[in-house]
């Protein structure tokens, strides 16, 4: 089947029986329930912008010629891996940067994937790597959208996985029947999961100091959302059941996260990737260069916060003139130059673009994980400049009722901006409000801080790769010329 439209999308959502739960209730169908309806429809416009974009977001299938997915590709040259950026901006554009784990995510996660299958088979998994191979060709047929589980719950994270709650909370493998293994056990998170067909559960990076006697913890396996078993309990909702004008961005875009409960479910062996494979579980981030392309897909969509970020702080500012004083002109620019910094690490590192096996593209890790450690700071710290712009104007915003009562005229007089009527001027406020204070803009800057690990240890990883050899041979030179020049001073 070829990429899906957005019909075709929430029609898949409504046939199964998965189970969400979502403040104590079952919910039947998200395609219609209120606290659902809003993220569906707005996944479903994802997919029918693929249509509206056929020549960067489409591409013809190496196994049917049907027309699929761009970020399903196997990049072979810069200009690959330029045209999979530009699919991610337009869908990260579709939410203002807000959906972070648009299907794009996953497609590249499982690209990358399928095109290191001589990884995958490493340690004598050739029958998990054959296994990977066919379902990411099954995922990009159908161009279906997933959702991941990869960090066990927060129990003692000062213990071992195997460990919390004294062995019966991290997720693991239970038992073994001819067709199946049994999986026991609780994953943290999976954003998405309402509206997903499948869950997928590969290595999070934090998964390399797995120990050799945990074997049972080590595991991957996409298994489809209605598997009898598998629970949901997703967070509050942030979708208010409020007129668009009020929350423009909670209403549509909760992309919602959920805890997995996985109650003894069985998954069928041809849906195994990984069954116990220690070593291969520490070492697949590294070697298959995942981290090169989650984190490409990652700031190209925090690039579009960003620059969202600094359209609202030039609009608020240039709305309420205070786009004159020259301290408001200096938290502009280092929204700005925020926005410029990670513009130009993107091009670096297509760039700077390396080639494994038979010529395929990875982008530079550098100018990304340098990035990558930056961006919990860099969007924050924007969102607060938001904020310092602003004023106390973001929380006197009449609603979408008060508007249509008998105080408009004057709401008309008294919310006017210099240069816009009061209905404009409420309607940037509110959209900024539910970008950067709402709880769902809470949730925003929260997700930067921690979606992939944490700021710190991504920042020591930035270390750890650094090529240390070259800077320190210039100091040991400059020394070496020192103590010359020293020597020359004394002979003359
Ligand atoms: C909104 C949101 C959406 C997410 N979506 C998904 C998803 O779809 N799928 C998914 O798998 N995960 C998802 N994540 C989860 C994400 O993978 C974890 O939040 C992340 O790995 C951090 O783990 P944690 O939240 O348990 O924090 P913790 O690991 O408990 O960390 C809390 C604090 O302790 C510190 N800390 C913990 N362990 C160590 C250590 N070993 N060394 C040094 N410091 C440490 C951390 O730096 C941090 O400051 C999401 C997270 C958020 C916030």
């Amino acid at each position: 089947m070829p990429a899906r439209t957005g019909a075709q999308y929430l029609e898949s959502l409504r046939n199964d029986k998965r189970e969400i739960w979502l403040n104590g209730e079952k919910v039947e169908n998200v395609t219609t329930h209120p606290q659902f309806e809003g993220a569906a429809q707005s996944i479903a416009h994802l997919y029918d912008l693929q249509h509206q974009h056929p020549e960067t977001m489409l591409m013809d299938s190496p196994d049917t010629g049907d027309k699929v997915g761009t970020t399903f590709m196997f990049p072979r040259s810069k200009e690959d891996l330029k045209r999979i950026q530009e699919t991610t901006k337009i869908w990260a554009e579709a939410s203002a940067g807000i959906m972070g784990r648009s299907p794009d995510y996953l497609n590249i996660t499982f690209a990358c994937y399928a095109s290191r299958l001589d990884v995958w088979s490493r340690y004598g998994n050739d029958q998990g790597a054959k296994n990977l191979g066919e379902y990411f060709r099954f995922i990009r047929e159908n161009d279906l959208c997933l959702t991941h589980s990869i960090v066990n719950p927060q129990v003692d994270r000062s213990v071992a996985e195997a460990e919390q709650g004294g062995g019966e909370v991290s997720l693991r493998k239970v038992g073994e029947t001819e067709d199946s293994i049994i999986v026991h056990g609780a994953r943290m998170l999976a954003t998405l999961a309402p509206f997903s067909d499948e869950i997928v559960v590969y290595p999070s990076a934090g998964g390399q100091g797995i120990r050799h006697e945990d074997a049972h913890y080590a595991l991957s396996f996409a298994l489809p959302m209605d598997t009898p078993g598998l629970k949901f309990i997703c967070r509050d909702s942030y979708s208010k059941q409020r007129d668009t004008f009020d929350y423009p961005l909670s209403s549509r875009f909760d992309e919602m996260d959920a805890v997995v409960i996985f109650d003894n479910v069985h998954i069928p062996k041809d849906r195994v990737f990984i069954d116990g494979n220690v070593d291969l579980y520490r070492e697949l981030t590294d070697a298959t260069n995942w981290r090169n392309y989650i984190v490409f897909q990652a700031m190209t969509r925090a690039l579009t916060k960003l620059e969202f970020l600094f359209g609202l702080g030039h609009m608020i500012a240039d709305m309420n003139g205070v786009n004159k004083f020259n301290h408001i002109q200096e938290k502009l620019g280092e929204i700005w130059s925020m926005k410029e910094m990670t513009r130009s690490a993107l091009v670096s590192s297509i760039e700077g673009a390396t080639t494994v096996l038979d010529g395929i593209y990875v982008p530079d890790e550098r100018p990304l994980l340098a990035l990558r450690g930056l961006m919990p700071k860099y969007i924050p710290r924007a969102m607060e400049l938001i904020r310092l712009i602003g004023g106390g104007g973001f929380l006197l915003t009449p609603s979408k009722a008060d508007m249509e009562g008998p105080l408009r005229g004057y709401i008309d007089q008294y919310y006017q901006a210099r240069n816009a009527p009061a209905e404009e001027k409420i309607r940037l406020f509110r959209l900024a409000w539910d970008f950067i204070g709402s709880d769902m803009g809470s949730r925003g800057e929260l997700y930067e801080r921690f979606y992939l690990l944490d700021s710190f240890r991504m920042t020591a990883q930035a270390y750890l790769i650094a090529d240390k050899e070259k800077d320190s041979n210039m100091v040991q030179k400059f020394m070496d010329e020192m103590t010359l020049h020293e020597n020359n001073l004394v002979e003359k």
